[in-house]
């Protein structure tokens, strides 16, 4: 049951955070860890996770507020694992799009568990002859996406980037294709820019929802638009 896959732990118990990390990297993983919710969101915008263990008793922001923040950088499922056992911690938590939720304190034989099942392949978005984003069209004049009849304004590369997409037709674009599209060949410009990019589009355009509706990220490759 070895598996490359990268976790990353955010919890801010030093012992705690010591064992998780010893028995996951023995289970065969990559481990990352932060101990404040910011650090985990820029682990986040550096990485792309196959889990996130995310403790919800955070110093510096609550748990739930690192969930909603992560939705727009990140399509890892996040696991809380959180001493708050409250049932209404627990839906508010999955409500805002953890894919799991587990009571501090747990067996580690069942944290493992439930990570083989979130790292499962996510559902693969269809895609059909005649692609169409499904509620989200762009006007790269007036730099508008509208969303579901809402307009909003983006940035010339946001626009540049969706324009991009919609163009592939639901294809994958590579990370490569795009900073040459938008950033020039020979710019300076690497993944990290891209990923920012990505991640400023999905603030905007992206629904309440716990997985992204248009923008999707292919791990190692680049990204594409969810069509119709
Ligand atoms: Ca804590």
């Amino acid at each position: 049951m070895s598996s490359d896959a990268k976790i990353l732990i955010v919890e801010d118990e030093e012992q705690l955070l010591r064992m998780l990390r010893s028995t996951l990297i023995q289970a065969g993983y990559q481990v990352f860890t932060a101990k404040t919710g910011m650090e985990a969101l820029e682990q986040m915008i550096l990485h792309e996770f196959g889990v996130v263990l995310l403790d919800l008793g955070l110093p510096d922001m609550d748990g739930k507020e690192v969930i909603d923040q992560a939705r727009a950088i990140s399509r890892a499922p996040v696991l809380v694992i959180s001493a708050r056992g409250s049932e209404k911690e627990k839906i508010a938590a999955l409500d805002l799009g953890a894919s799991d939720y587990l009571a501090k304190p747990f067996d580690m034989g069942e944290l493992l568990a439930r990570i083989r099942v979130a790292l499962r392949p996510p559902r693969v978005c269809p895609t059909s002859q005649q692609p169409r984003a499904a509620g989200l069209q762009i006007d790269p004049a007036t730099r508008r996406a509208i969303v579901d009849g809402e307009s909003i304004r983006l940035s010339k590369k946001e626009t540049e980037l969706l324009q991009l997409l919609m163009e592939a037709e639901g294809a994958i674009v590579s990370h490569e294709r795009i900073i040459e599209a938008i950033w020039g060949r020979g710019s300076d410009a690497d993944f990290m820019n891209v990923r920012v990019l990505a991640w400023q589009v999905r603030r905007k355009i992206e629904p309440e929802g716990a997985a992204p509706r248009f923008l999707i990220a292919e791990a190692g490759l680049g990204y594409r638009l969810c069509l119709d």
